[in-house]
């Protein structure tokens, strides 16, 4: 395959821009000046008719697994109120066999009015007959009616568990909400779909993200039996798609479970596990995160540690030693010292003989990576750098949260949130994601988020303007970082000869058009592995 008359943006060491690629075998054969190609008769010529091109662009933190699921249940994103959402139970229950579970996604109680959480006796009075589990749209609480909670043995006599909260009314009764780990009682008892329903849903969900504009993505949690369908989709040639994956470790049989299955690559890397997901505390939206000192809208409230900091350490221990890079979730500043405090420890924590301290495998570059690093304490933010440690970010969460991030955190916290430029100027690379379902999976929104820092409606300037990304380091959030943060800058990230031809064409430029433009942005060709897996150029 030979491209050609395109403005390709290569990201290569020189940062060239090129017009003309030669793809074969599936990898860069050339990036370089038309002029300069040896007329080949056997490859066909895609004219790129001036058009720009980037490498393919990458989500280091989604959720595949996740995505699919949500497509098979109620989708409840987007709406206004507690109402809104009970509306939308009622009427599936109006279709469902009684009995049967009514489970969804998408509730978020700070776009409604009042900001505060929604109870079981509206989804009650919605589906009186049908169990009921709404999970929040971070994926960090379960709203749940009273015949779930049944089900589920919830009652006010239930303590909360490690790491979880069941929240409570006046008189001690369960009001439907659960917190983190206290979600896992209703979860023990949903039904899951089948083997059959899940690779269909994991082809709808590769074809949403096609269509954005990703080649790829970090799954930050991924379970066996998703990642046995995974392989399954690759061998019948149905799976279109990149996905590094991080396997989920919630409770211990999951943990060893992951720690058996060990780091693979997969010759084509379509499905490489490289990676292990732990979870140190809860999420912002939800007051989870944990913090060093109180909510400002909480004050009895520091957040949740879901695991303890020994716990944090060993684990970090147990899968590095088995050649796992470790990705943990950490929102809040107390979550992200504790965090860095056991990276630390395991990083530099081995006595060398004759003193001083070497790294825990010597030869080895783990690259461990801090989900979300939402909130820093200052003192933080040079850690990440000393330590080879990669903050993951997402900057369209500081784009959704900027509303209400400051009545929770007050002004002194914020210097530290979202931090993107401290950091940066340290000398570390970030990774660039969307979280998605949490946010859309669309790249082109995330990079927009992080060179405005203002909603895609929003006023300019935006939030907090010093910490914004230029866009070359916002593409390269998405792009040649994302494959550093893989370990995967040898093959992906750049178009350059020898790498695989993963490469976007782009309906506008993203270096030249207006700021405001860049969210608008849509992939007219994508090809993965020199193989066009989407195609919406004008025909005739
Ligand atoms: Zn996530």
């Amino acid at each position: 395959m030979l491209l050609t008359n395109g403005r390709i943006y290569t990201l290569d060491p020189a940062d060239r821009v090129v017009d003309t690629l030669v793809v074969r075998d599936g990898r860069i054969a050339y990036a370089g000046r038309r002029a300069d190609v040896a007329p080949h008769a056997a490859e066909p010529e895609i004219d790129l008719e001036g058009r720009a091109v980037l490498p393919g662009l990458v989500d280091a933190h989604g959720h595949l697994m996740h995505l699919a699921r949500s497509r098979l249940t109620l989708d409840v994103t987007g709406l206004e109120s507690e109402d809104e959402a009970a509306e939308r139970v009622a009427r599936r229950a109006a279709v469902a066999r009684p009995g049967e579970w009514i489970t969804g996604r998408g509730w978020d109680q700070n776009r409604w009015p009042g900001g505060r959480y929604p109870s079981r006796a509206s989804l009650d009075r919605a589906a009186p007959r049908h169990p009921v589990a709404l999970v929040r749209v971070d994926g960090h609480a379960i709203w749940a009616n009273s015949a779930a909670l049944r089900l589920a043995g919830i009652d006010r006599r239930t303590p909360d568990p490690p790491g979880g909260r069941v929240e409570r009314d006046g008189r001690g009764d369960p009001t439907g909400i659960l917190i983190d780990t206290a979600q896992d009682l209703v979860r023990r008892v949903e039904p899951r779909p089948s083997a059959a329903q899940f690779e269909d849903a994991v082809r709808a969900a590769i074809a949403e993200c096609l269509h954005v504009g990703l080649t790829g993505v970090h799954e930050m949690g991924a379970d066996l039996d998703a990642l046995a369908a995974y392989r399954r989709l690759v061998e019948a040639g149905a799976f279109p798609f990149r996905n590094y994956v991080a396997l989920r470790g919630a409770d211990p049989a999951a943990w060893a479970a992951a720690l058996d299955q060990g780091p693979t690559r997969s010759p084509d890397a379509r499905v490489t596990v490289g990676a292990v997901k732990l979870m140190a505390d809860g999420a912002l939206g939800s007051r989870g995160a944990a913090l060093h000192a109180p909510y400002c809208d909480d004050p009895a409230n520091t957040g949740l540690l879901l695991l303890p900091p020994e716990e944090i350490e060993a684990r970090v221990r147990s899968a590095a030693a088995r050649g796992f890079q470790l990705c943990v979730h950490a929102i809040g500043d107390r979550a992200n010292s504790l965090v860095l405090d056991a990276f630390e420890a395991v990083i530099r924590g081995r006595p060398a003989v004759g003193g001083g301290h070497v790294p825990a495998a010597p030869g080895t570059d783990p690259r461990h990576r801090v989900e979300h690093a939402q909130l820093l304490d200052v003192r933080d933010v040079p850690r990440f750098r000393a330590l080879g440690v990669l903050p993951s970010m997402q900057p369209t969460h500081c784009t959704s949260d900027m509303p209400w991030a400051p009545s929770r955190l007050g002004p002194d916290r914020l210097t530290g949130a979202y931090a993107w430029r401290s950091l940066l100027a340290t000398g570390t690379v970030i990774a660039g994601g969307s979280d998605f379902p949490v946010e859309l999976p669309n790249p082109f929104h995330g990079i927009h988020a992080a060179v405005t820092r203002r909603p895609r409606a929003g006023p300019d300037p935006g939030w907090q303007p010093d910490q914004r990304m230029t866009r070359g380091e916002a593409v390269r959030a998405f792009t040649l970082w994302n494959a550093y943060a893989a370990h995967q800058e040898a093959t992906l990230g750049s178009l350059e000869p020898g790498k695989w031809a993963d490469l976007v064409v782009c309906s506008d430029d993203i270096f030249t058009c207006a700021a405001e433009d860049i969210a608008a942005i849509e992939p007219v060709l994508t090809v993965i592995g020199g193989e066009i897996v989407l195609d919406r150029r004008p025909t005739g």
